[in-house]
């Protein structure tokens, strides 16, 4: 499946919503709309990616644990040698520890998560409410995010500001302010709901220039979750790959090439991020995000 056909324009619709039910914005993207912020289903694009490689390119299963000069060390005993190590091994990367000590922390942010399979067929009322796209639904102290997905799924999450230990039945539970339908909605999910602490690197991390290692993704700049870490993560890649294409022959050269741009680009969104997180704050989160869209004066 190409990219374009894969990607789904109207996953750009909006709503959003007070946690009483109010319709507060509400924006439908026309058939003939420019895809500047489609949305793609994961699955998709790791099979798209995974195809653009070599068979056998991946070998699964292999859990990194540490190197040793320039032997990498797997959990199954294995090993393997490199003449360049890129640590896309996400926020708790294990490559990371070779060039710093900086770890992430807490962000103060749980995410509970679950989700709605076939909902078109199997809730009607819930799939039509949530429409095509995002359905955000801000509320006193938590908010509630609906996301449909391309194949009848909506994935269901409720953001707060809370401990990283908390029970997902108590950010579950809405005060009972909250309209009927969100309880409702909760009550169709499929899986049992799970919660996600949310961590992050400081903004604008770097390291001292190490031969042979980098990092990319989460590994190098774990940000709010808004939207950009996936992106930025296939730019790191997409850049990192240049930069080797143009030095073939020293690695060196292509990560002076690579880290320092890598670097100013992802404090740059890091920080759009953080904005958007304080933007989508309780108690006034509704109010912001209506100004960004100019949707209030
Ligand atoms: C709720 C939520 C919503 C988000 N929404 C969006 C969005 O809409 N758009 C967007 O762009 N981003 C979004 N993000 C962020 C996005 O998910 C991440 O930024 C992105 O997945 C980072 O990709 P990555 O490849 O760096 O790390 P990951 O996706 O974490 O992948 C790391 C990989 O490394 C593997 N791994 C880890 N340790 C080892 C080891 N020791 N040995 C071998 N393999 C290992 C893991 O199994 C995993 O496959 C969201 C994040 C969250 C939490």
């Amino acid at each position: 499946m190409a990219a374009r056909v894969a990607a789904r324009r109207e996953g750009q619709d909006l709503r959003i919503l007070d946690h009483t039910g109010t319709m507060l914005l509400q924006e439908d993207t026309p058939d003939d709309a420019p895809m500047l912020r489609p949305e793609i289903d994961r699955a998709d694009l790791r099979d798209l990616l995974l195809r653009s490689l070599p068979e056998g390119t991946v070998r699964w299963g292999s859990v990194f644990t540490h190197a040793n000069g320039r032997t990498l060390h797997f959990a199954d005993g294995s090993t393997a040698t490199y003449d360049l190590l890129v640590g896309a091994d996400g926020a708790n990367s294990r490559v990371r520890r070779l060039l710093t000590g900086t770890e992430p922390s807490y962000e103060g942010k749980v995410i509970v998560h679950s989700l709605i399979r076939a909902a078109d067929r199997r809730h009607p009322e819930l799939a039509a409410m949530v429409g095509r796209g995002n359905y955000w639904v801000f509320g006193p102290d938590r908010m509630l995010g609906a996301q449909r997905n391309g194949n009848g799924m909506i994935q269901v999450s409720i953001s707060i500001r809370t401990a990283a230990d908390v029970d997902p039945a108590a950010v579950t539970d809405l005060p009972g302010e909250w309209a009927p339908q969100f309880r409702r909605l909760l009550a169709a999910c499929d899986e049992p709901f799970v919660a996600r602490p949310t961590y992050l690197l400081p903004i604008g991390l770097r390291w001292p220039r190490r031969s042979g290692v980098t990092l990319l993704g989460d590994a190098a700049h774990l940000m709010p979750s808004h939207g950009e870490g996936a992106n930025q993560a296939m730019r790191d890649a997409a850049e990192l790959a240049a930069a080797i294409a143009a030095h073939p022959d020293d690695l060196d050269a292509a990560l002076e090439q690579y880290e320092p741009a890598m670097y100013e680009r992802t404090a740059a969104v890091a920080r759009r991020s953080a904005q958007v997180a304080e933007m989508m704050s309780p108690p006034d989160a509704a109010q912001k995000v209506l100004r960004f869209f100019g949707a209030v004066e």
